[in-house]
């Protein structure tokens, strides 16, 4: 071992190199920030990225030796996984970690570097499990890289997530303001339009809400039907898509006992078709949402 110093900080290098890149026919020597060094071609280098390219075009000083390590600034992990997807391997390269951490920094370090088949490679990869099951992640990885017609997508895949859980905190912190803003404001818009077709309801001549057909549809019975309202405005807030208003358990809540039990002043028997306004709902989820 011995010791180099690269701004200020001493960091311990080893004399080896990395296992998979200690090729002798290599010409340039790159050095990971826990001190490991990898030994690559810049041919490889050079075509996979314009950054290394102008750099290695730069006439080199007579006193440089070709065993120099370049600092790069990034993990032996980052600078091993971003050599292992530019370089020509027989196997596709592999991510050592799924984790949003690493994979930002990969993308960042791919940036940084202006290596384009990294990110392109990145970018196929969050397109498959566990990737799929996470769209908040993939959406502010889109936000923060740029991926605009990625993010509009994505946003979409977040609706049935309840960003109030702290599961999400890191995640929603690291996605800029205005990403954000677009992310709440899809959910607004949403509750927006469920909240007045509920409003509306109770002064719609739907057949398949009523049970009875005496009088008029009830009204005046506003705080019943208020109860609905309030009870999928709730819903909505956890879940924006409405998944949840399509699950049985929502119907059945004790809660909304009073609107299904109205009864005719004529007849007394019950007013209101549960099954009917049920549907009706969900034909709002399956129709009635605004467009994107
Ligand atoms: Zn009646």
């Amino acid at each position: 071992m011995n010791e180099i110093e690269i701004a200020s900080d001493t960091i311990r290098v080893s004399d080896e190199y990395h296992p998979s890149y200690s090729s002798p026919s290599a010409d340039i020597v790159l050095l990971s920030e826990d001190g490991v060094k990898f030994r690559v071609h810049s041919s490889i280098l050079g075509t996979a990225s314009k950054f290394f390219n102008d750099m290695f075009r730069m006439p080199r000083s007579s006193a440089e030796n070709r065993d120099d390590a370049l600092p790069m600034g990034e993990s032996s992990e980052i600078l091993k996984t971003l050599l292992d997807i530019i370089y020509p391997h027989d196997t596709n390269p592999v991510l050592p970690s799924m984790s949003f951490a690493f994979v930002r920094r990969l993308l960042s370090a791919a940036e940084k570097y202006d290596l384009a088949r990294v990110t392109h490679y990145v970018q196929l990869v969050t397109k498959t499990e566990p990737f799929l099951s996470r769209p908040l992640e993939v959406y502010a990885l889109a936000c923060i890289f740029g991926w605009t017609e990625e993010a509009h997508r994505l946003s979409l895949q977040t609706l049935n997530l309840d960003l109030s859980s702290p599961t999400y905190e890191e995640i929603l912190t690291s996605i800029d303001s205005a990403s954000l803003y677009k992310l709440f404001q899809l959910r607004w818009k949403i509750k927006k339009e469920m909240a007045q077709a509920v409003q509306e309801l109770d002064s719609e001549e739907i057949d398949e809400m009523r049970r009875c057909y005496c009088s008029n549809f009830p009204r005046g019975h506003t705080e019943a039907w208020e109860c609905l309202e309030m009870f999928i405005r709730g819903e909505l807030d956890k879940y924006p898509d409405g998944s949840s208003l399509r699950h049985p358990k929502f119907w059945s809540h004790g809660g909304l006992d009073k609107l299904w039990n109205l009864k005719c002043n004529i007849c007394d028997e019950p007013v209101v078709r549960k099954s009917g306004v049920n549907e009706y709902i969900i034909d709002i989820l399956d129709h009635g949402m605004p467009d994107f």
